[in-house]
């Protein structure tokens, strides 16, 4: 447990509901190669344990791959939000599962809008995740959930700076790393290949 719950430690953490979101996405450490989500049943205890799913409803390996594609076009979304481009294949990606979810819009009793999912089991849970973003859309606050730049690492974070124009996950880490590799292509085109420092 003491694994776990310091592999749940977000750097930039962000608020709920979104934090449900960004802890999905965070699932797999790419840096690190690190992958939570490595069969149905490790699959079946994330989503139990956040209620998502029933705690005894086994799923398959199409469930694990519906779940790796929703993930990985969540963590496209959020690398529009980094780098202001649209990933058109993340969109279809996302609104295949939001069909198979078969989500349904309406006002909640405090007329406030609400997303539910039609399906219970793993597309009932997709769907509810999937909702999580849509909401989040509409009050705004999916902006700041981001992607980091480090195509090498991609870590989902919450952007709390003032100008919301935050691009890595750590400055220290992943801001430093694309600093050093841009100085070093700016080196070897002003000096020719053998000029920059060796890596
Ligand atoms: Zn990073």
């Amino acid at each position: 447990m003491a694994d776990e719950a310091r592999y749940e430690v977000a750097k930039k953490p962000a608020p709920p509901p979104l934090a449900l979101v960004q802890d999905y996405v965070n699932t797999t450490k790419l840096l690190y190669r690190q992958e939570r989500l490595a069969s149905p049943d490790l699959l079946r205890r994330w989503l139990s344990a956040r209620r998502l799913l029933e705690r005894d409803h086994a799923l398959t390996v199409d469930d694990l791959r519906d779940a790796v594609d929703l993930r990985e076009s969540l963590r496209g979304l959020m690398l529009a939000n980094t780098t202001g481009r649209p990933n058109a294949q993340a969109v279809e990606v996302f609104n295949r599962i939001v069909g198979d979810a078969g989500l349904r819009a309406h006002l909640g009793p405090d007329a406030r809008p609400a997303i539910e999912p039609c399906t219970s089991g793993a597309r009932g849970g997709f769907g509810m995740i999937a909702s999580t973003v849509l909401l989040a859309m509409i009050d705004g606050s999916w902006q700041r959930l981001k992607a980091c730049a480090n195509a090498d690492c991609q870590w989902s974070f919450y952007d709390r700076s003032p100008s919301g124009s935050g691009t890595w996950c750590e400055m220290a880490v992943c801001g430093s790393r694309a600093k050093m590799r841009a100085y070093r292509q700016r080196r070897s085109t002003v000096d020719g290949p053998t000029a920059g420092p060796a890596s």
